[in-house]
């Protein structure tokens, strides 16, 4: 009595199943996982294609080689799409139109020459390793992670192990020349264990890529305003922590921005015009300082930058270049192009200063601006202000202002 529930032949099958259901579940868990769907797509299908190629008989029913064909070549074209928007790349065109060519003429080659058996394994496998080898290439390019070294190696791995396999065939003396012959043989007991043992690396591989990519899409959403996308206050004030740290024994550059009027945007053009005004406002913010600067936005119309490594003239440069290219800002809106411009106070920010105290004194200063008439840049001056941030409009006028 044969004792077994299942035949080796279905190993490869099962587990390229099992990986691509795991992506799918990902995908329903959450739609906006597109790469996911895609991975899903290449590991179902591929398992379609490795069951067909396993289990029925192409000598004897001509159908299974389209099945096989078409899935394996879809299941991989599948591959290159869903790790190139996993890895956030675009699809190289001429390399993915090669492959195209390249499946095109195996699948004519295959159908209307009856080449042995050995012969279509042979040009199939090419087509694999090429695969492998452009999704080794585009991983490779976009590394940004320890995992995704290991994710190129697996694949150029395939891609020694695919290419050595057909090369075996030509050497082992094996008799492959029908599809029967194949299926019988200790080769394909063989590639059935290697495309398993691949599958498992490689779909774990991937998963870890994956969990990687949400961990960080997480880290941002935590750390950033959703409405400007500008860092929030908690990650503001880490990162401030580590740019003072790296540039001691330097000074840094601390600048306060609010926005002039800007209720009255909000009144006569409306709340969704008021958020584009505030999203273009923090775009020119980054746009306009050093890569190495940190802004964000402190809460509705109000913003904060620091400096790293700076003087007192070249954060004063800073803030009047600032207030310049707000008001040469133009924000289209339906009609006429709406103008800002916004009131400034900065101060040096020595290693020992309290970030809250001096954010404090800024912050009077640029309520100094606003009560000399707004769209100007005032100088915070160090007082004798202690303890955690004041109110404002409790300072504004406590606080001594220097001109800009
Ligand atoms: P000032 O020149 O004195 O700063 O006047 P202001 O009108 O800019 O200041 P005020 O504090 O009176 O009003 C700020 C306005 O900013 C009120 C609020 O509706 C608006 N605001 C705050 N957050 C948002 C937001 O996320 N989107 C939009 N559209 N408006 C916001
Ligand atoms: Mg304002
Ligand atoms: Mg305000």
């Amino acid at each position: 009595m044969q004792y077994a529930y299942l035949s080796y032949e279905f190993l490869g099958p099962a587990i390229f199943v099992s990986a691509g259901g795991a992506f799918l579940l990902l995908y329903l868990h959450d739609r906006k996982q597109r790469a996911a769907l895609r991975l899903a797509g290449a590991f179902l299908l591929s398992a379609v294609g490795y069951a067909a190629v396993m289990l029925g008989d192409a000598d004897i029913h001509p159908a299974y080689q389209a099945v096989v064909l078409t899935s394996l070549f879809s299941g991989h074209f599948m591959l290159i799409w869903g790790v190139a928007s996993l890895f956030g790349r675009k699809v190289p065109q001429l390399a993915y139109w090669l492959a195209a060519v390249i499946a095109a003429s195996i699948a004519i080659y295959s159908t209307y020459n009856g080449a042995m058996f050995w012969l279509r394994y042979a040009a199939v496998s090419g087509f694999t390793a090429y695969v492998y080898l452009l999704c080794c290439g585009l991983v490779w390019r976009a590394r940004s992670h320890r995992v995704d070294s290991v994710v190129a190696a697996l694949f150029l791995i395939q891609v020694l192990v695919t290419l050595n396999r057909v090369q075996l065939v030509q050497t082992s003396g094996l008799d492959l020349t029908t599809h029967h012959d194949f299926k019988s043989s200790s080769f394909a007991a063989s590639m059935q264990t290697e495309n398993a043992v691949f599958a498992i690396a490689i779909g774990l591989a991937l998963f870890a890529r994956y969990s990687v990519t949400l961990v960080k899409q997480l880290q941002r959403l935590a750390e950033t305003d959703p409405l400007t996308g500008l860092l929030n206050r908690r990650a503001f004030e880490a990162r401030v922590q580590a740019l003072r740290e790296a540039s001691a024994p330097l000074s840094t550059g601390l600048i306060i921005c609010d926005i002039d009027h800007f209720k009255r945007i909000n009144d006569s053009h409306g709340h969704e015009v008021g958020d584009r005004a505030l999203k273009a406002f923090s775009r020119l913010l980054e746009r306009e300082t050093p890569a190495s600067a940190i802004c964000t936005r402190l809460g509705g119309e109000e913003f904060c930058i620091i400096l790293a490594g700076a003087t007192d003239e070249s954060i004063r440069l800073q803030a009047i270049h600032l207030r310049g290219a707000v008001e040469r800002m133009k924000i289209a809106t339906g009609d006429q192009p709406l103008r800002l411009t916004a009131s400034f106070g900065y101060s040096r920010l020595d290693p020992d200063h309290d970030l809250m105290t001096a954010m404090a004194e800024v912050d009077a200063a640029v309520y100094q601006a606003k009560n000399d008439g707004r769209n100007l840049v005032r100088r915070a001056e160090p007082a004798a202000l202690t303890g955690a941030r004041m109110n404002r409009r409790e300072t504004a006028f406590a606080m001594p202002c220097g001109p800009a």
